[in-house]
């Protein structure tokens, strides 16, 4: 047995770092460990990274954050989904929400009966968005976020903010509660000759942060994990060709939408996040059908306001560190891996990775089979995540660019296959815990890019066509019943947590 680790430190203060040290530092108190953070102004961060999915309202909560506070203190604003613009075929829109359609009946989920009718009345546009208050609520441009006679949430919803102001934010809840701040570049990375495990960083000016487990979120490099370990790289280009990244920020627009869009373009697709006080955008592309120049150039003509910069060009390589735990150090962040931002996940990536670590703390030093668990349990959150992006592209009616072609035509994981017979025949999405993306994102993504199942489960014929169209319409009115009371979305920021730049917007 390792010895009792008590010294913890975290390479990089990124959105990752700073969220390690904060729930670190609120779960294992800092009476009994030590928890450093070092990071240099020098290198910077990442500077990108702006919507969320719902599972970090769980890690605000466990930080016991004030959400009012933190909205206004981030530029943040609400999200309740993702719109997708043009993936299909062009022309053709479609929503990935953050809640149910309909209602189970007797243990069988709504698309099921969704899917009889919808095959019952002989195709058509897939309209199952009518049927989930989230979709109803973005088009309407509505969100809520109580409902106080309840007191659970009216929509289920997410988070776009300003990432750095995060991390900023979460920098302070961290240093208040006893989290070190080292800044400094590190230059060299000492091992036990013996074990290979890291014994300390050292800094430009020669000072040593000593440390019995090391969390790496140092950013894509991976300074311990990969510069120090090689612990090695598993790279999915073969199915997420997508390498690069043309961002700006630009002005923002007079309406505050409570959704991410996210538009294909030729080459990749472009984000569209709008927070409070502008309006982020960015090409994700490959660069094998488009050059960075010409990423760039497009952007610029794709905006809705004025461009607040220059398009910053970020280079990545989709794919995962073939252990995320290796030694005595874990890489959390970008420095475990990076999936494309299509479905904002990897802001969560970072916040159940450090859960899953600390649910497995080891507390009585490093044991191999933590290690191993720890890693099983990352890699098939990567995996599934994985999946789901790539069904984005591969089921699709585009032919209409080489970029399009070639995804539409590459081959696909087995895991992926299977899935999307099984669907295709039954409706069944196959989708099971521990996976993040449940029975609704399949149904919405599956049927929004075109795979329109051809039977249902048998159960959704127990009712006879009079009850199913009852249903339907009870349905729908309960959809439009819980949208109706909502306020607007930017009138509920600016009465609950309008930041000093949205202030300054309305006062200017
Ligand atoms: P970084 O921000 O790169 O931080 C690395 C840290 O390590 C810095 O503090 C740096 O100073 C420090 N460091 C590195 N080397 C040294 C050294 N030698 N000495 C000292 N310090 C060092 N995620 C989402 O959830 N939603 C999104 O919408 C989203 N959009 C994205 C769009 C793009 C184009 C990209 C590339 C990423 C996006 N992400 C998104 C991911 C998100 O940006 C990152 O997950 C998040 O910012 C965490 O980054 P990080 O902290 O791991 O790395």
């Amino acid at each position: 047995m390792d010895s009792v680790v008590k010294k913890i430190v975290i390479v990089g203060g990124g959105t990752a770092g700073w969220m390690t040290a904060a729930c670190f530092a609120k779960a294992l108190g800092t009476h009994f460990y030590d928890i450093t953070l070092v990071e240099s102004e020098e290198i910077g961060t990442v500077g990108v990274g702006e919507a969320t999915i719902p599972a970090i309202i769980e890690f605000n909560n466990f930080l016991g954050i004030d959400e009012n506070e933190f909205v206004r203190e981030t530029n943040g604003t609400f999200k309740l989904g993702i719109e997708f613009v043009d993936w299909r075929q062009k022309g053709v829109t479609y929503f990935h929400p953050f809640g149910l359609y309909g209602f189970d009946i007797a243990g069988f989920t709504f698309p099921h009966y969704y899917f009889r009718h919808y095959i019952q009345r002989g195709g058509g546009p897939v309209d199952i968005g009518k049927y989930n208050a989230e979709t109803e609520a973005a088009s309407q441009g509505r969100f809520g976020r109580v409902k106080p006679e309840v007191g659970k949430p009216t929509v289920n919803y997410a988070y776009q903010f300003d990432a750095s102001l995060y991390a900023r934010f979460l920098r302070r809840y961290a240093e208040t509660r006893g989290v070190v701040r080292q800044e400094g570049k590190i230059v060299q990375v000492h091992q036990n000759p013996e074990t290979g495990y890291v014994t300390s960083v050292q800094l430009t000016d020669g000072r040593h942060v000593e440390g019995d487990i090391f969390i790496d979120c140092s950013g894509f490099r991976g300074l311990l994990i990969e510069e120090t370990l090689k612990t090695g790289y598993i790279d999915w280009s073969r199915w997420l060709p997508m390498n690069r990244a043309a961002a700006v920020p630009c002005e923002r627009v007079d309406v505050l939408t409570p959704f991410t869009r996210c538009t294909a373009r030729e080459a990749g697709w472009q984000w569209r996040i709008p927070l409070q006080h502008r309006t982020g955008n960015g090409y994700v592309f490959c660069s094998d059908f488009i050059s960075e120049d010409e990423a760039a150039a497009t952007v610029l003509t794709r905006l809705d306001g004025k461009a607040l910069a220059d398009p910053k060009i970020l280079r990545f390589v989709t794919g995962r560190r073939k252990k995320a735990w290796n030694k005595n150090v874990v890489a959390l962040g970008l420095a475990s891996g990076f999936l494309e931002p299509l479905e904002s996940t990897s802001i969560h990536l970072v916040q159940s990775g450090a859960f899953k670590f600390l649910a497995l703390f080891p507390r009585h030093g490093i044991n191999p089979h933590i290690v191993d668990e720890y890693n099983r349990q990352v890699e098939l959150d990567y995996e599934n995540i994985k999946d789901f992006i790539i069904a984005h592209y591969k089921v699709t009616e585009r032919d209409d660019t080489p970029f399009w072609r070639h995804v539409q035509q590459m081959s696909i994981p087995d895991s992926l296959q299977a899935r999307f017979d099984v669907f295709r025949a039954t409706s069944q999405t196959l989708a099971r815990e521990p996976e993040l993306f449940r029975e609704v994102s399949w149904v919405a993504i599956l049927t929004g890019q075109g795979m329109i199942p051809e039977d249902y489960h048998p159960a959704a014929d127990a009712l006879d066509d009079d009850d199913l169209r009852l249903q339907l319409g009870r349905w729908r009115s309960a959809v439009l019943e819980r949208v109706k009371p909502l306020p607007l979305h930017e009138d509920y920021i600016r009465r609950n947590c309008a930041s000093e730049a949205l202030k300054m917007l309305y006062a200017g």
